[in-house]
């Protein structure tokens, strides 16, 4: 570097720091310290809470041990804890003098699975899913969630003098069946409760522990449930012609809905039609009189799903009128919206943790699974959801060059994350993300007095 270019880069460094927004003046540095040492002594009992929630998982709805566990927590650090909001939800209000209300979200719910882990604080429980009796497993990292989510509170609560305003943190059921956000918005979670003015959730992913994932903008797809009956008439196998076959023209839809994808839906834009069951019959020798499908479908933008939803119903049909049938029953249930992730809530939070994470911290792709987080931004919430990892590295490294076993991801049978780094990384980055959150809504109220 020349003479003139260096001081031309020094003196453009200096002009860069005294423009820097206002918020960049957080003092993360010493904050990670602090947040280091607070976790240097609090990380036993929390470890001790993920393997105790780990072992005991709780399907949707069901969630009563985790919640009373969580209100207990949270009532020893001093929060005003409402419970069975929203059915089994819980909210915890910390009031710190006057300023925002910034929200940490957590979800309760496990999966209707077996763990085949072997580890020794592995789940053996069982619960009633749908009339059945079926094993219990948290393969969802919904109990690193927990964990984080108390280990969080625990830390701002020592950082009290960094903050002015109030932590609502909620604890909430159902995320797996994308029904807990709808049903504690309906109980009167922004009525009763503060509405926030940002709020926060992080999730966990299979990639490497210490490493944080995070997006402006769509963050997951919108999720939406299909239900078909296709109507025939029924009769005997070696007479067709007596017959209207409604397996002939099931097969027929789950075949032709796909060029709703391929040929109608703009080829650069995320859509996905999925069928993920089908019932019809008994016997190989007799033509139903009907056949039920269910499928998914998932997409990013509001007008890709208008017309997805529209070429199903269409396809479905015109299926059944190909065979001369009665027209078919088709139930579309809006489920989960995309997550929105807000570019001013993601902007004052990505500044402190790329001082923290460095490289890192990541941006990923908008993901195809859904979530309802995604209810709270529709409500009006600027809202950011950040991904953490939770394995070793070299396992990952290991199964990319095929010197070990392929990563299991969320919603697997063998998900097990290593807690201690995992947690760490998620309390940490939550931690930051909530104080960037107050300074920015501070520095903004300061900027506006000001003129
Ligand atoms: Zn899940
Ligand atoms: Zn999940």
């Amino acid at each position: 570097m020349n003479r003139l270019v260096r001081s031309l880069a020094v003196s453009a460094a200096f002009l860069a720091a005294s423009l820097l927004p206002a918020h960049a003046e957080l003092d993360v540095v010493s904050l990670r310290k602090a947040i280091e040492t607070s976790l240097a002594s609090d990380y036993p009992k929390l470890d001790a809470l993920y393997k105790e929630i780990h072992a005991h998982p709780e399907l949707a709805f069901q969630e009563v041990k985790a919640a009373a566990r969580l209100a207990a927590e949270m009532r020893a650090l001093g929060f005003d804890v409402t419970e069975n909001v929203g059915m089994t939800g819980l909210v915890a209000i910390y009031r710190n003098g006057d300023g925002p209300t910034i929200m940490v979200r957590t979800e309760l719910d496990a999966l209707p699975m077996e763990e085949k882990t072997g580890l020794d604080y592995a789940s053996r429980d069982k619960a009633n899913w749908n009339g059945r009796e079926v094993f219990v497993a948290h393969s969802c990292g919904h109990d690193i969630h927990m964990a984080s989510w108390v280990g969080t509170a625990k830390t701002l609560l020592g950082l009290k003098d960094q903050w002015r305003g109030t932590l609502m943190f909620i604890a909430q059921p159902a995320e797996e069946i994308v029904a807990g956000a709808r049903a504690m918005l309906a109980h009167g979670l922004f009525t009763r409760f503060p509405k926030p003015d940002a709020a926060f959730a992080l999730h966990a992913q299979p990639i490497p522990h210490g490493t944080v994932f995070y997006r402006t903008g769509v963050g997951s797809s919108a999720a939406d449930g299909l239900e078909v009956t296709f109507h025939g008439r029924g009769g005997h196998g070696s007479a067709p012609h007596t017959t209207v076959d409604p397996v002939a023209i099931a097969a027929r839809f789950i075949v032709d809905v796909q060029s709703v994808i391929s040929r109608e839906k703009d080829p650069t834009e995320f859509g996905v039609v999925t069928i993920g069951a089908i019932h019809g019959g008994t016997a190989g020798n007799i033509i139903p009189d009907s056949v039920q499908l269910s499928g998914t479908i998932r997409s990013f933008k509001p007008e890709v799903r208008a017309k997805l939803h529209a070429g199903i119903e269409r396809t479905a049909k015109a299926a059944a009128a190909m065979s001369g049938a009665p027209a078919p029953d088709i139930w579309i249930a809006e489920g989960a919206k995309p997550i929105m992730n807000d570019p001013d809530v993601v902007g004052a939070a990505a500044e402190a943790l790329k001082t923290v994470f460095g490289d890192k911290f990541r941006v990923l792709p908008p993901g195809t699974a859904s979530e309802d987080f995604s209810e709270f931004a529709s409500a009006g919430v600027p809202s950011m959801m950040f991904n953490i990892g939770v394995y070793d590295q070299e396992r990952i490294d290991a199964a990319r060059n095929g010197a070990g076993p392929p990563i299991p991801p969320n919603h697997s049978p063998l998900f097990a994350p290593v807690p201690k780094p995992t947690i760490e990384t998620g309390i940490t980055a939550m931690t930051l993300a909530v104080l960037s959150a107050f300074d920015q809504k501070a520095r903004r109220k300061m900027r506006e007095t000001e003129r």
